[in-house]
């Protein structure tokens, strides 16, 4: 990376060549599912109103979406997506009944004539059948019937790599959220459904209940979702130094209501480090809420998934409590728009587990806690994924771990924290509620931090190679020299290094690939060490 100041024009003229090692061949369905056909961009979503019965002893469910939309281009045709598990009875428009053909998840509705542009329109799709279990949730997602430890029903579902339309119909594609969304779930008496946003309304029939819940804010498919089961709420709220006041709900299955309470206290100094560090909690009219879920965990919007079974780690603090809530920022406010860029949501959220580490502690601490993260990195596949194909097919966790390095990395180059922590801010706010890929977020926080980001983040994002500091210090003619170079696969990746020693002095390098000297103090060559705690590199001394 050449230090130098950020010119946009000269930015804007790098493309983002993605997934230099991934080989993974793709197929027709990958890009029906993953790209931004003409079926899909002629239209924007503006509301879904999702109906469903679920029968937990057939694992069956059955209802209707409907879908309000605006049409962006005159079009006759649209493409939805919905599983090929589930059955599509009847598609609704205007009292009509629409045809549709499907091409396995891929649902092409044919209108009778063209929508006119910026006409505001909606449909009605009937469906029904026995939705995808998980085969190891949330990963590997779908449904989970399962049972508490008291032998009730307990149900949940995650899709985050699926995608909902694994079990309900969308425009299933990352880059257009719904304005809002309203969910009626009916389930067997004796149980409660939890989902996202606010409960509306709960009205009693004669073997089913039917929970109304309503989203105020835009949010990703995958993030809508529903937990059934024996539930109690446990209600609290955050005030803040301001005085201004969060709802806070605990959902939690009965039996775990007595210690809830107590457990879940620390979510207030965990909004507190979130809201000094991101900005106010996005979505206050919905919320912050905790479900608990028989599976580990997933940011589901203001409904977040819970399954740690109430460990903390050695620092007293649940990891899944923290992860989970830095995506309602990470993820939810600011949403990857494709899910090869999945990185803007883990990277920055497992570096958002550090910083929470250092509110509540301090910097060392949470050094101690990212050098615990480095030991997951596996190097073995870019963190950034090939676009347009649903890239769900992550071998390792690098998006996570690396990231948060990457990130931690960027904050020694930029090595100034009132900059470094207002550019997060500014990310917030200048994408609060947007989707947003790779190339942008890059031109923003090059322009924001005033450097041409664009080859660190090549280095990071799209190789699998760790850079690699080669140095050796050299006595010549009563004098000290250090001798160094950066072997990095991105060809311009230049690393400004701050390498501090005991007795007060301060050498900079930019290190990078050619072969360069610098003369050092003797009284700096005792204690030499190149801080790889700051930076994610390895080194490597030569005699
Ligand atoms: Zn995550």
């Amino acid at each position: 990376m050449y230090l130098r100041f950020f010119s946009i024009t000269l930015l804007l003229l790098f493309t983002f060549h993605c997934g230099l090692s991934q080989i993974k061949s793709f197929t027709k369905y990958d890009t029906l599912r993953g790209s931004l056909s003409r079926e899909r961009t002629c239209y924007d979503v503006h509301f879904y109103n999702l109906k469903l019965n679920i029968d937990p002893d057939k694992k069956y469910i059955n209802g209707s979406n409907s879908i309000y939309f605006k049409i962006i281009e005159p079009t006759a045709k649209i493409q939805i997506d919905l599983s090929s598990r589930l059955t599509i009875d009847s598609i609704l428009h205007q009292k009509g009944h629409l045809h549709f053909e499907r091409d396995s998840n891929a649902v092409f509705i044919n209108f009778k004539k063209a929508l006119p542009n910026n006409s505001s329109d909606s449909i009605t799709i009937y469906y029904s059948g026995s939705p995808a279990e998980a085969s190891n949730p949330p990963w590997e997602g779908g449904f989970v019937w399962t049972k508490d430890a008291q032998g009730k029903p307990w149900i949940g579902v995650a899709c985050e790599g699926d995608g909902a339309s694994l079990w309900w119909p969308c425009k299933d594609h990352p880059s257009d959220e719904a304005d809002s969304v309203q969910m009626a779930f009916s389930v067997p008496k004796g149980l409660t459904c939890i989902s996202n946003g606010n409960l509306e309304k709960e009205v009693s029939g004669k073997d089913f209940n039917t929970y109304i819940w309503k989203v105020h804010y835009p949010i990703n498919n995958y993030n809508v979702t529903l937990n059934i089961g024996n539930y109690a709420e446990v209600k609290d709220e955050y005030v803040r130094p301001d005085n201004s006041i969060l709802d806070l709900r605990y959902y939690v299955l009965q039996y775990n209501e007595a210690k809830s309470w107590d457990y879940f206290q620390q979510v207030k100094p965990m909004l507190k480090c979130f809201e000094h560090y991101f900005g106010k909690y996005p979505f206050p009219k919905d919320g912050y809420a905790i479900v608990e879920t028989p599976y580990l965990g997933m940011e589901h919007q203001s409904a977040i998934s819970y399954g740690n079974k109430f460990r903390k780690n050695m620092l007293g603090y649940d990891y899944i409590v923290i992860h989970e809530s830095a995506h309602e920022w990470w993820g939810n406010n600011v949403t990857a728009c494709d899910h090869g860029d999945l990185w803007i949501q883990e990277s920055f959220t497992t570096y958002a587990e550090a910083l929470f580490v250092e509110c509540i502690f301090d910097f060392n601490t949470s050094v101690k806690y990212l050098l615990r993260q480095r030991n997951y990195i596996k190097n073995s596949e870019p963190i950034k994924g090939p676009s347009n194909v649903n890239y769900h097919y992550w071998k390792d966790s690098d998006m996570y771990y690396k990231g948060s390095w990457m990130l931690h990395t960027l904050r020694s180059v930029i090595d100034n924290d009132s900059l470094w922590f207002s550019i997060l801010k500014e990310i917030q706010d200048q994408f609060s509620q947007k989707q947003i890929c790779s190339d942008e977020l890059i031109n923003f926080i090059s322009q924001k931090g005033m450097i041409n980001l664009r080859p660190f983040f090549n280095q990071y994002l799209l190789h699998t190679a760790i850079p690699v500091l080669k140095y050796k210090i050299e006595r010549k003619k009563g004098k000290y020299y250090l001798i160094y170079k950066l072997n990095a696969s991105e060809k311009d990746f230049a690393l400004p290094i701050k390498i501090k020693s005991k007795n007060g002095n301060t050498i900079k390098i930019i290190a990078e690939n050619i072969v360069k000297k610098v003369e050092i103090e003797e009284n700096s060559i005792e204690d030499f060490k190149i801080p790889t705690d700051l930076y994610y590199i390895s080194v490597e001394k030569l005699n």
